[in-house]
């Protein structure tokens, strides 16, 4: 079998862009991409904790590479990510997956290559597997990892690592450490060299973009940085994530609303909408606050598209706490939620908190929480239709299908050639169900 890998990637965009890089990485050992598991010599899995019924998914699909392993002992198996950070985690896989090969935290994923060898070497040697985890809670960035890149014409830019803000039911900060900003220059070098490459939307990541900088001496803020991405020349779209609702500027905002290559388009974690469900949070704002930043976004950019994160039966969340959410959600009018029930997190504050919801009642209020929010999007994606936008083409789901989001967010799909990846397009929509979009591609002719 050629050495080939293959990555399974659970959780958010950071773990699909440190997949980027773990690809970056195999292929630069002479490593190409597999198809599929059983083609694969290297077998990673890019894991996620941030909740409970993620960790046991993954689980599950841990012990599916057993028979993998026994059907060639020679393949490596790697568990890396969030998953394996957390105290104790690393031993406890590997005593439980005893044919699990490395396992790699999330702050030194960069070591991949050396613990490959290291194995090879161990195994001469018939010595087991290689465990590396890091606790350093600021470990060094490196800059040197080579990236594979998945997801043109979109490509991600991490400015920041970790999270200082320890909101109470967030596992994040335990197993990514404190926040670390990047050097401005390698980011803005990044970004030149990507659109030099002919990506066409660059999406900065970091747990909190608006604190960029904060550990930093040379005074380079997010609104800085946003500023010299401005001031690189060509037709590009810009998006970020994620955005914290008590650093987001109103500098940052209008420096987006006067940006032609800024995308409108802004995702606000609000998370509840009750104030003692926000303190009991450590969310660091109120509703009242929210709001206010909601309406200055809205002044600076009416059209706007806003999309939020909502957790429901938090510890203590009475009737009336859930409905201050629904209110707020109802007042905001997002055009999408991403909406969660509340799991208990080992290591964070909100699980040793009294008064955990029962599931009956979680899984009551998110379904109504839910149908309010999709009877939102429905409205607010029935006023596009007969309007004309402006979409990058992203992908071809199937032949003579094509798919792409406009400035605000919303996707797109419509009829055309898949040589069209990469461009933009003007379409007009047609029509929509639920919160996809249809259209078709206008002739500029
Ligand atoms: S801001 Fe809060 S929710 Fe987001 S990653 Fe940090 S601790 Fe977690």
């Amino acid at each position: 079998m050629q050495n080939k890998y293959y990555i399974e990637t659970f959780g958010c965009q950071m773990n699909v862009h440190e997949s980027e890089k773990i690809a970056g990485m195999l292929e630069a050992l002479g490593y190409s991409p597999a198809a599929t598991r059983d083609d694969a010599n290297v077998i990673v899995f890019n894991t996620c904790c941030i909740r409970d019924t993620a960790e046991q998914k993954i689980s599950g699909n841990i012990g599916e590479l057993k028979a993998l392993k026994r059907e060639d002992k020679s393949r490596i198996v790697v568990i890396a990510g969030c998953m394996t950070q957390q105290k104790g985690a690393a031993e406890a896989l590997a005593a439980k997956f005893p044919f699990i090969d490395i396992v790699l935290g999330t702050a030194n994923l960069y070591e991949l290559p050396a613990k490959i060898a290291e194995l090879k070497e161990r195994r001469a040697r018939h010595r087991g597997k290689v465990v590396a985890i890091s606790y350093d809670d600021n470990p060094p960035i490196d800059e040197s990892v080579p990236v594979a890149r998945t997801s043109y014409p979109n490509a991600w830019v991490n400015i920041t690592y970790g999270c200082n803000n320890f909101c109470t039911y967030c596992i994040v900060p335990y197993v990514r450490g404190r926040e670390r900003s990047r050097e401005p220059e390698a980011i803005i070098d990044e970004i030149r060299s990507l659109l030099a490459e002919g990506y066409k939307e660059i999406t900065l990541l970091g747990q909190n973009v608006d604190s960029y900088g904060s550990d930093r001496s040379d005074g380079v803020g997010f609104a800085e940085l946003l500023r010299r991405i401005a001031a690189l020349p060509g037709k590009f779209r810009l998006r970020f994530m994620t955005s914290h609702p008590k650093d987001l500027s109103e500098e940052v905002v209008s420096i987006i609303a006067e940006t032609p290559n800024f995308c409108k388009n802004i995702h606000l974690p609000v998370q509840a909408g009750s104030d003692r469900i926000l303190k009991a949070m450590n969310r660091k704002y109120d509703r009242a606050a929210y709001l206010g930043l909601i309406d200055k976004i809205r002044k600076y950019m009416p059209e706007c598209g806003l999309t939020t994160d909502i957790m429901v039966g938090f510890p203590g969340e009475t009737e009336e706490d859930f409905l201050d959410t629904v209110d707020l959600v109802k007042r905001v009018r997002y055009q999408n939620a991403f909406t969660f029930v509340y799991s208990p997190r080992r290591g964070t504050v909100a699980a040793t908190m009294p008064d955990q919801i029962p599931y009956a009642v979680k899984r009551d209020r998110i379904t109504r929480l839910i149908a309010v929010q999709n009877a939102i999007t429905e409205e607010l994606s029935g006023e596009f239709t007969g309007k004309t936008y402006e979409v990058l083409v992203e992908d071809a789901p199937k032949p003579g299908m094509l798919c792409g989001r406009t400035d605000s967010g919303r996707l797109v799909n419509f009829a055309g050639d898949r040589s069209l990846v990469g461009q933009f397009v003007d379409i007009r929509i047609t029509g929509n169900k639920a919160s996809a979009l249809y259209g078709e591609i206008v002739d500029n002719g």
